[in-house]
């Protein structure tokens, strides 16, 4: 993922990092990608996981590696709670990791700045020498996903950009995530939001201290209105909700952020297309009659927000470097896991 974030720094854009539990939202993004010629990341989180069991994903993400050569693709650990969670994922075959050390290892409960620090350190050591990327956040997103989350609005525990440029430079993170307002899950903001809610002045803020630092934007589904209706239109019952509007993603895309966060909006795409099939053809009860439309629905959406973040279009621009060489590139310092920090 270092490599597909580094790239992405030069070329100006964001890219996409799209949670998956099985076979068909894999095949969604790959194809997103393949249309829009776009590297991408696929994640996993702790949920998905247990759910899917996890040599499931890892073979899934595996064939779709081998299924389309032409795209970089980093496999990534949404959320990692500890850090034998991170080690398992790696061990695993991940080739990227989020060591969430902004919570306690119960996924709930805030932790202190040290505490942050020293796990996000270990699992930082640890990945590099394997030459796998790390994510750390610093600050508390709101909301509640998957049993992971503070719960909350988002803005009780906002990022301090002072605190966040001592945790670069104290962990050697190679992405981090800020909370600045969002939340996971669908009811993230009750109105369109603006800067009362949304602190996107932090997020600039941050990226001015450290402008080489890849920024990584969570709970970052728009939840579009037209998502919602379909769900609604065949028998849901989504109360009214906002989500980040894509223009402010793409401000933060022009303020450092290289990693942007979907998956409430694609599961809302595949639950209106299922939805849509059932309502109108009850009769209906194979499985692939419903999850074809449902995983070109996703498809859709990820083909979108591609476009949207700019990542179109430059799948083609690199060749993937091995793990080896990345970790090669860590131990002889060509790989800087030291932050730029300006004043
Ligand atoms: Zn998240």
């Amino acid at each position: 993922m270092r490599q597909l974030l580094d790239e992405a720094a030069k070329g100006g854009y964001g890219v996409g990092a799209f949670n998956v539990n099985n076979m068909e939202q894999i095949q969604a993004i790959m194809e997103a990608a393949k249309q829009t010629t776009s590297p991408v990341i696929i994640q996993a989180s702790r949920g998905a996981r247990s759910y899917a069991q996890d040599r499931y994903l890892y073979h899934l993400i595996l064939a779709a590696s081998e299924l389309y050569p032409e795209i970089p693709l980093a496999m990534h650990l949404d959320h990692g709670n500890s850090f034998e969670t991170c080690k398992s994922a790696i061990e695993l075959g991940f080739t990227s990791v989020m060591m969430d050390g902004s919570l306690k290892p119960d996924g709930k409960t805030p932790a202190s700045f040290e505490e942050n620090v020293e796990v996000t350190r270990k699992v930082v050591d640890f990945a590099h020498e394997r030459g796998i990327t790390v994510e750390g956040e610093i600050g508390v997103l709101g909301g509640i996903e998957d049993g992971h989350g503070a719960g909350g609005s988002g803005l009780e525990h906002v990022t301090d950009p002072d605190q966040a440029v001592e945790f670069a430079e104290k962990t050697g993170v190679d992405a981090l995530a800020i909370a600045i307002g969002t939340s996971h899950g669908a009811y993230k903001f009750s109105k369109k939001p603006d800067g009362s809610v949304l602190k996107m002045d932090i997020l600039i803020a941050i990226h001015n201290r450290l402008p080489k630092t890849h920024l990584v934007m969570h709970g970052s589904s728009s939840v579009p209105k037209d998502l919602q209706d379909v769900v609604n239109q065949y028998g849901g019952k989504l109360k009214e909700t906002w989500g980040v509007p894509v223009e402010e993603i793409q401000l933060g895309i022009r303020n450092g952020v290289r990693k942007i966060n979907v998956d409430t909006d694609n599961r809302l795409a595949i639950t209106g297309a299922i939805r849509k099939v059932l309502w109108e053809t009850p009769e209906k009860f194979d499985p692939r009659d419903y999850l074809k439309p449902a995983r070109e629905a996703m498809q859709k959406v990820v083909a979108l927000r591609m476009t949207q973040f700019g990542q179109a279009g430059h799948a083609g621009d690199y060749k993937p470097i091995s793990i080896a060489e990345i970790a090669r590139g860590y131990a002889d310092g060509t790989l800087s896991t030291k932050p730029l920090v300006a004043n």
